[in-house]
């Protein structure tokens, strides 16, 4: 199972849109875990990258406060009003709050109760189909200028790796879940692939918009907006910019009612700014901690955790334990380069969570020297004064020097051969507990 926060960051768009024919049956359960993305940007930030690169957005202030939000609303010198609640998570506008509330996203045209609506918001979790059962806690809301619309579209421009660069998905059937249009009405779904080398064509743009049902001159101006989200995405190396519901308004207007962004981490070396606002609040506080020493942590639910380098390791182990009857509590994804600090930092956090019941080393040394890895584990197993069994497997480079350090250590580590004997030994120290 993977747990409800690697369930939520990811997005199955892409897989959707591959169509891929189903696996075959698995002999055993598989853990799933859904490639998260590490940046993370709310609707109303999203909103902004899009206003200054001239996509057509409502008027609006966050608030922090409902007395904000009240004075938010005052300010908007609006006729109507909509106050949303920002969570990561979608399907906000048929959420429920704990303290009650029915929907984050309310129409309104008193500002009086805008206030009042923010108060059962903000400090209160707001449970969507897409955030796990008890929600997440809302600490802003987004207090807009509303506008009528009359008409809800989909779209989106996403990289997807089946096409090998930026994809188009559109689909005049908006507003709603895109999962269930695709899956009911599979035709009502449109999607163009556009040339990264030759960029965005005008005719592209203006067919996706007929495609999206813009006729006459909002054909023109959905195609504009359609060019500068693309022009937004490369700017900003974004992997995907949704777009739901992408609506028109009565007085002929495009405009972009909600947004969600996501972000290529690669090129973090170049988006500083963006990387700079990134919303860790929704993070678990361990997955912070970790980031800060350039370690991945997920957290599982099972009570083995697992020490690897490399997300496809990590997948392979998690697999392998679950093969052999046991449960992941979690992985800790090393990367590249590590340091020896690095190593006991891993072992610190990963120890700290009282699940844990044993720790899974499981290390393929490439450019990862295995010998630093022993002197970092044997250094935290003496100064955490580790309670729990330990296994590991290393192999690559320096791998005997790596034995030789955890031989004499004289530490109760149990060195296992390979993947299959690393978690067979992690399985049964939890099972003859
Ligand atoms: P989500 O539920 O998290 O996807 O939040 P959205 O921002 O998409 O809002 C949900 C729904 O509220 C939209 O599909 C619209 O139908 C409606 N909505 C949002 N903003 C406005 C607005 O300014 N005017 C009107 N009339 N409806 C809005
Ligand atoms: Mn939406």
């Amino acid at each position: 199972m993977a747990s409800p926060r690697a369930a939520r960051a990811g997005t199955t768009l892409g897989a959707l849109l591959a169509r891929l024919p189903a696996p075959p049956p698995r002999r055993y359960p598989a853990v799933q875990l859904i490639p998260r993305r590490w940046l993370n940007l709310q609707e109303y930030q999203s909103k902004k990258l899009m206003a200054d690169h001239g996509v057509t957005v409502q008027r609006f202030f966050v608030a922090d406060s409902a007395n904000d939000a009240l004075e938010a609303a005052k300010r908007l010198k609006a006729t109507e009003i909509v106050l949303k609640a920002q969570i990561l998570a979608g399907g906000r506008g048929k959420g429920v709050f704990n303290s009650g509330l029915k929907g984050g996203v309310h129409l309104t045209k008193d500002p009086l109760v805008v206030g009042q609506l923010a108060k059962q918001m903000i400090g209160y979790n707001l449970a969507t189909k897409q955030t796990p059962k008890d929600g997440v806690k809302v600490k802003k809301v987004m207090v807009a200028e509303a506008l009528n619309i009359s008409r809800e579209t989909y779209f989106a421009i996403l990289m997807d790796r089946a096409c090998n660069g930026p994809v188009m998905v559109g689909s005049p059937q908006g507003g709603v879940d895109i999962e269930e249009v695709a899956a009911a009405t599979p035709d009502l779904i449109f999607k163009e692939e556009i040339d990264i080398f030759e960029g965005l064509k005008s005719t592209q743009a203006l067919q996706m918009a007929d495609n999206l049902g813009f006729k006459g001159p909002l054909q023109q101006q959905a195609a504009d907006q359609i060019k500068k989200l693309y022009d937004l995405f490369l700017k900003v190396d974004a992997t995907q910019i949704e777009v739901n519901p992408f609506g028109e308004t009565p007085q002929g207007h495009v405009v972009c009612f909600d947004a969600k962004i996501n972000f290529d981490d690669n090129a973090e070396f170049r988006q500083k700014e963006i990387f700079a606002m990134d919303d860790k609040s929704e993070n678990e506080p361990i997955e912070n901690e970790a980031a800060k020493y350039d370690l991945k942590y997920i957290g599982l639910d099972g009570n083995i955790a697992c020490f690897v380098n490399g997300a496809g390791l990590a997948m392979a182990t998690c697999d392998i334990i679950s093969l052999n009857g046991g449960k992941p509590a979690n992985f800790l994804d090393l990367g590249g380069g590590v340091k020896e600090a690095q190593v006991y930092q891993a072992f610190k956090l990963l120890t700290a969570d009282p699940k844990v019941e044993a720790i899974l080393v499981n290390i393929f040394g490439g450019i990862v020297n295995c010998a630093i890895i022993a002197n970092g584990i044997t250094k935290a197993c003496r100064e955490l004064e580790l309670k729990v069994p330990l296994v590991v497997r290393l192999e690559g480079t320096n791998v005997l020097e790596a034995h030789r350090i955890l031989n004499e250590s004289g530490l109760p580590i149990t060195s296992a051969a390979d993947l299959e004997d690393a978690a067979k030994k992690a399985v049964d120290s939890v099972e003859n507990k």
